[in-house]
């Protein structure tokens, strides 16, 4: 196969240059990916119904013609063609605009297959431009693939067919004949063919399946991949476990959870055979920076270096000094690098990081570049690690040799995803929050309610607390929806022009962001306005509620994690979510937030609600891109990845030649993530 996605497209019978630069547009270049442009459905040519008057929907009927075709010229230069055509039980009038050929197409004395939408007129049933295709061939499954505009159906179906007839005859198909026969996979051949042009149902099922397969196992052999090329090394070992040092030092005590999860990274740093590789998931609020600066601090007192990376300027600069505090009075230096500090600070912070005076280094991606050079990294901590892609992750732990690794996530992924996406780590999970937490009390207001939240919020602020306001990002052309700026002025000018309020978004530098965001932790600002740049992490306890307008807008879990800003104190919380629309669907999902505060749940009705390709918002977590499978398919994901241990205890490095094809797969999915595969 591999050799079909070194021609070019425009090898493919009737691909002329125009049509191939359609193509491009749909990012197929060569052959192979032609070939790999798989149908997004089907239409059903299996089955052709009698023309009877109860016909109704998209059919397919088996007709020939019985008066020919009239064609006329119409006001504009439109060209109509019309004619009749019938079976024994009935007849139906066909009409096609500005189709010239048509009528020399349909020949009389012939039977054809039409198929296309049945229209009821007061002159008997009717079709617009149904394709058709002549009795003796067609019949099956039709592929209906994705266009772009100037290429029909049709043509991607015929170009389709031709590339198909450049497959040699014998391919290599990438998965062993060991593996096809565990798990009754059709072989390449026929799936490839199948896929585009079933004969019937099953066929096509058989084919999509294997190619879901395909993908998933190639996926999960990637991921496995990256894993092992990095504990081939042996890990730094940590030698003494300090964490009851460091508990004692803490202004409260760990949750059992929270010591578990201690636990089970100083085992790994201690006695672990490999370097550690491991998640920490705790929902919002339950405290995971705690556990990882317990980790760091054992790592800094044997003599080594611990990184800590967050996503965002602002949530890097928190970290900082929360672990400044935690640290505080201890031997221990901790510093700050990120991308927007001044040139010489930066310079300055390098050196130390380079020659070991730091020893906890806190930042942002600043952390990988090339400059930074680590004296003795022993561990890597990446915070909110959807935000991160594998080879970023990666890339942080090539600072040293035998680096461990800790990664935590407050995003609940789906069971599903979270076999396929940390797959590769061992996994602590913080089910427990501190103690004396509040519930956060949820409500959905429309706008007529608007100002009641308001007198609320002002009640909460006259108590001494402090409030957020939340507005979508608004991109242009949008709807109308107040951007957090205008929406921000008004209130400061309007309701809330007697409190100090402030504003943060992400087009603002982040210089500026911090600045507010630091007047706010310091109770300076009472109301702040912001876009979804709150979403993560940010920890002021000190506010005790949260308004998210047009909540319609976000995903489930995206307002979990927004909420989950409040109610990190003593002090009750609430969470008021305003929205307008009244669609059942919608009112549906925001009532799922006022029931339940457990972030799985809401992950796992997320998903089913919204479908798993807005999950992460974007591509963010560095995941290649899939062409046909899908993670929420549990069956399909377990199977591909019990084959994926198959081929691993069959040849744990894919060294053996029957696996050189799957090899070439992991590479050319992978591409698109920039990660490098050996
Ligand atoms: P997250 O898991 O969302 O990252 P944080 O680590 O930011 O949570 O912790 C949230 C807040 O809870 C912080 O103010 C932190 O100091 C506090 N905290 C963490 N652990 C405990 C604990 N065991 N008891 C009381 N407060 C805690
Ligand atoms: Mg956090």
């Amino acid at each position: 196969m591999a050799s079909l996605f070194e021609i070019p497209v425009e090898k493919v019978k009737g691909v002329g240059d125009k049509t191939a630069q359609l193509l491009h547009k749909l990012d197929i270049y060569s052959v192979g990916q032609l070939i790999g442009y798989y149908p997004r459905s089907y239409e059903d040519w299996s089955n052709p119904q009698p023309i009877t008057p109860f016909l109704e929907g998209t059919v397919l009927i088996k007709a020939r013609l019985l008066n020919p075709f009239e064609t006329a010229k119409v006001k504009g230069g439109m060209i109509i063609s019309k004619a009749m055509i019938g079976d024994d039980s009935g007849s139906v009038n066909l009409v096609y605009f500005n189709n010239k050929y048509v009528s020399s197409m349909i020949k009389e004395d012939e039977e054809y297959y039409f198929h296309g939408k049945i229209e009821r007129t007061f002159t008997g049933l009717k079709m617009i431009s149904p394709t058709f295709s002549p009795v003796g061939s067609g019949l099956g499954l039709h592929p209906v693939y994705n266009l772009t505009a100037g290429l029909s159906n049709k043509q991607l179906q015929r170009f389709v067919k031709e590339a198909l007839k450049l497959l040699p005859e014998k391919i290599n198909d990438p998965i062993p004949e060991f593996i096809r026969l565990k798990y009754n996979l059709c072989d390449l051949r026929k799936a490839i063919a199948d896929i585009h042009f079933p004969k019937c149902k099953e066929d096509m099922e058989r084919a999509r399946y294997r190619h879901i397969f395909e993908e998933l196992l190639t996926l999960n052999l990637g991921l496995r991949l990256i894993k092992s090329n990095k504990s081939t090394v042996a890990p730094i070992h940590i030698g003494k476990d300090l964490s009851e040092e460091f508990f004692a030092k803490l202004p409260f005590t760990l949750t059992n959870a929270q010591i578990k999860a201690v636990n089970d990274c100083m085992t790994d740093l201690t006695k672990g055979k490999y370097p550690m590789n491991r998640l920490i998931q705790g929902d919002v609020g339950s405290g995971k920076t705690a556990v990882a600066a317990a980790v760091c601090y054992s790592v800094a007192k044997c003599g080594y270096q611990a990184a800590f990376m967050a996503p965002t300027e602002i949530l890097a600069e928190q970290h900082y000094n929360t672990l400044s505090r935690f640290f505080d009075g201890t031997d221990i230096n901790v510093i700050l690098l990120t991308g927007s500090m001044k040139e010489s600070q930066k310079k300055n912070a390098r050196k130390h990081i380079a020659d070991g005076t730091a020893q906890i280094i806190v930042g942002t991606h600043a952390l990988i570049t090339d400059k930074t050079v680590f004296h003795n990294l022993a561990l890597a901590v990446t915070d909110e690690q959807h935000r991160f892609g594998v080879a970023q992750r990666t890339k942080l732990l090539s600072k040293g040799k035998g680096v461990h690794l800790l990664v935590m996530s407050a995003t609940p992924i789906p069971r599903t995803m979270g076999l396929v996406l940390y797959g590769d780590l061992d996994v602590s999970i913080i089910d427990e929050l501190p103690k004396g937490r509040q519930k956060i009390r949820t409500m959905l207001i429309d706008s007529s309610k608007r100002n009641r939240a308001f007198n609320f919020i002002r009640g909460e602020i006259a108590a001494g607390r402090q409030a957020y306001i939340v507005c979508p990002l608004v991109e242009e052309g949008e709807l109308p929806v107040a951007s957090a700026e205008e929406y921000a002025a008004e209130l400061m000018l309007g309701e809330f022009s007697d409190l100090p309020v402030g504003i943060i978004h992400g087009k603002m530098k982040s210089i500026d962001k911090e600045k507010t965001m630091r007047q706010f932790a310091q109770g300076e600002l009472k109301l702040l306005v912001a876009t979804t740049v709150i979403e993560v992490g940010v920890d002021v306890p000190n506010a005790s509620v949260m308004m998210i307008e047009n909540a319609e807008r976000f995903g489930l879990s995206q307002l979990h994690q927004l909420r989950g800003r409040v109610g990190r104190g003593e002090y009750s919380s609430y969470c008021i979510l305003v929205s307008d629309n009244k669609s059942e669907e919608s009112q549906k999902r925001l009532s799922v937030m006022c029931t339940t505060d457990n972030g799985f749940v809401i992950a796992d009705e997320d998903l089913k609600l919204r479908g798993p390709g807005d999950f992460f918002g974007s591509r963010q977590h560095g995941l290649p891109q899939l062409v046909i499978a899908d993670l929420t398919d549990f069956s399909s994901l377990t199977e591909s990845s019990q084959a994926a241990m198959d081929i691993l205890g069959f040849s744990p490095d894919l060294s053996d030649a029957q696996l050189k094809g799957l090899r070439g797969s992991i590479k050319r999915l992978f591409k698109t993530t920039g990660t490098q595969m050996n």
